[in-house]
């Protein structure tokens, strides 16, 4: 089954920017797929529009998300919401509210199906509070659960925002740059989980990724981007520092600079540091090797 399905959509924010360009994709169910490239490439740009929360210029594309209209021809379909309920949406942060506990801010997760007023009230069913500490469980934070959730690490913040997916029963996960102010290990936490759901649930992750050595390590396709264009789409290994080059020029060594030692494959580091021209980094040396 098609899980996402685009067709020549653009964006135009005011008069000339052009933040996406005819931008066809399609995702099957059960992938998990990276969308990379630097800052300003249209990234997020490109997540909002699949999750229904911008239109895309009148004339462009249809959004299909498991064959449901998401939006066409500039226009978010009235029936978003309910397909909302199959697509759940991580960001880099602002993913919960602070002053709410752990445990109520993954059952906002059901909202999908229940009224809003019910998470003032704090009225949620003996069945959803356990399928929702199930969820922490799943993720590893179970022992947070009472804490208010700005007390919790980032890292540990966007295990709760994987865990409300879960809850939620997405079918899609939409994952915006979920790393990008992570420590290494920490990051890996995060994949791992998203990992876990793609592989346990059969749930499409599409993950937005400032680096590829994530990328290549967990996501079999790449989609990446540049000025709103795809300008390569394929398996992740294909990514070799030499392809970065050509598609990202100057840019690439950003992109194929690994931050996580342990992710980095050793030959993306040597060539990296060679194109950089830095001097070696003795970090990276007595990891490489
Ligand atoms: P990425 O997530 O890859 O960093 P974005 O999708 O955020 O890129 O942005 C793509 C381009 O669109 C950038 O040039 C950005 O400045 C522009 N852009 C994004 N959102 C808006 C907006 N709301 N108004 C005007 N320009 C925007
Ligand atoms: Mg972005």
């Amino acid at each position: 089954m098609v899980a996402v399905r685009i067709n020549g959509l653009s964006k135009t924010f005011g008069r000339r920017k052009k933040a996406l360009k005819n931008v066809s994709v399609t995702l099957s169910e059960g992938e998990m797929v990276a969308l990379i490239g630097a800052s300003g490439s249209g990234k997020s740009t490109l997540i909002r529009h699949i999750a229904g929360l911008v239109p895309g210029d009148r004339g462009s594309g249809p959004i299909q998300v498991f064959g449901a209209t998401v939006q066409k021809n500039g226009r978010v379909s009235k029936g978003a919401r309910n397909h909302r309920r199959d697509i759940g949406v991580v960001f880099q942060q602002f993913n919960l509210v602070g002053r709410l506990s752990v445990l109520t801010n993954v059952l906002t997760g059901v909202l999908g199906c229940a009224p809003a007023w019910r998470t003032l009230i704090g009225l949620f069913t003996g069945t959803e509070k356990s399928a929702a500490m199930a969820a922490l469980d799943r993720v590893g934070i179970a022992d947070h659960a009472g804490q208010r959730a700005s007390t919790l690490s980032g890292g540990q913040q966007q295990r709760a925002a994987i865990a409300r997916t879960i809850l939620q029963g997405a079918r899609l996960i939409l994952a915006d740059e979920p790393i990008a102010s992570l420590d290494p290990a920490s990051s890996r936490k995060v994949m791992d989980n998203l990992a876990r759901v793609n592989r346990d649930d059969g749930v499409t992750v599409l993950v937005s990724l400032h680096q590829v050595d994530y990328a290549v390590k967990y996501c079999p396709r790449t989609i990446a981007m540049r000025d709103g264009e795809i300008v390569f789409d394929g398996p992740s290994a294909e990514l070799t520092p030499a392809r970065l080059r050509e598609f990202y020029g100057a840019d690439s060594i950003e992109l194929a600079a690994p931050r996580d030692k342990e992710t980095a494959p050793v030959r993306e580091v040597a060539v990296a540091r060679a194109a950089s021209k830095l001097p070696d980094d003795p970090g990276l040396a007595v990891a490489t090797g």
